[in-house]
């Protein structure tokens, strides 16, 4: 397997009918880099600022923050990494944030709705990332935004910090780009709006497939009840490859449904030429996608977005065992 997956690495991440497909990876904290040079991956999709808050006994500084951003960037060695703003709140909890005693925290005070309640928060975090990408590209991801308003106030945060930066005379980033996490279905319905004022999205199946049927991510009743693998979402992914496609938005999808090969067929079949991936799910998805005739799923997906049961999974499952 070992030898395989080293071969693997370096064949080009092309379908069977030569669609070129990025794979990136979602990372967290320092020791998921490594990944991304061993796997060949393209770079850092999703990198969760919380996760290096959350293993912490205290709040860091800008000082701390700055040194674990730029260590992400030095650690890259030049790959794209995309820097989320923090997503705390709803499951993630800081240990020394206080306790809210929210009745429902899925739904509640999180994410860039803390940023934007707390901006010296968002602008410490923002000015950190500044600093750290100097001389450098950076990509900027604010998660769970519902509203333009809100990417539009987030913007004005991170411009009044690099007007900060150039002040001070720190070197600017060589570039920036802007993107936001769509996980929140009202942002579906200002797409005219959202897409001229973003360079990248990013699908958050994981939370759009909590929002989009009010289904709990984290309650094991939940589990499998519905499935992201259904018209609904497949519906979803087509209007946002259509629009993002229409409006030069490159478009991405970070929830743990790329890391399934079959989920990540049907993401491709759909038309997503981005995903990111958790790293042990780099090769099984590499292999699938070498082996898969994308045209040919477009058109047996075509069949599948008016499914009234659950069938789709089981079909799309049909589609890739009948062709090995
Ligand atoms: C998601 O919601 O799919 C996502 C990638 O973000 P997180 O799982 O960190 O909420
Ligand atoms: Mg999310």
């Amino acid at each position: 397997r070992i030898a395989e997956y080293a071969t693997l690495r370096d064949l080009p991440a092309v379908t069977r009918d030569g669609t070129p497909i990025k794979i990136m990876l979602n990372a967290g904290l320092l020791i998921d880099l490594p990944h991304l040079h061993a796997t060949g991956a393209d770079g850092v999709g999703l990198y969760r600022t919380e996760i290096p808050f959350m293993v912490r006994a205290s709040y860091p500084d800008v000082a701390t923050q700055l040194e674990t951003y730029s260590k992400v960037l030095d650690e890259a060695k030049g790959k794209p990494v995309v820097f989320r703003t923090l997503d705390v709140g709803g499951d993630k909890t800081l240990p020394y944030f206080p306790e809210l005693g929210e009745e429902n925290p899925a739904l509640g005070w999180r994410a860039i709705r803390i940023g934007l309640d707390r901006p010296a928060m968002l602008r410490k975090q923002l000015r950190a990332m500044l600093m750290a990408a100097g001389g450098r590209e950076l990509r900027v991801m604010f998660p769970m935004v519902a509203e333009v308003a809100e990417l539009d106030r987030a913007r004005k945060v991170l411009d009044l910090e690099l007007a900060r930066l150039a002040r001070q005379g720190h070197k600017a980033p060589a570039s920036l780009q802007v993107g936001v996490m769509m996980e929140v279905p009202s942002l579906l319905f200002q797409l005219d709006a959202l897409l001229p004022r973003i360079d990248f999205m990013s699908v958050g199946s994981n939370d759009m497939l909590q929002y989009l049927f009010a289904s709990d991510r984290g309650n094991p009743m939940m589990n499998n009840r519905y499935d992201l693998l259904s018209p609904a979402m497949l519906r979803v992914l087509k209007l946002l490859v259509e629009k993002c496609g229409a409006a030069g938005v490159n478009l991405s999808l970070c929830g743990e449904m790329a890391s399934r090969p079959l989920d990540a067929m049907a993401l491709l079949g759909v038309g997503l030429r981005t995903i990111s991936l958790s790293a042990p799910a780099f090769f099984d998805v590499k292999n699938m996608l070498r082996h898969l005739d994308l045209r040919e799923l477009s058109g047996f997906l075509d069949r599948l977005y008016d499914c009234a049961d659950h069938s789709v999974r089981p079909r799309l499952r049909d589609f890739a065992r009948d062709r090995g």
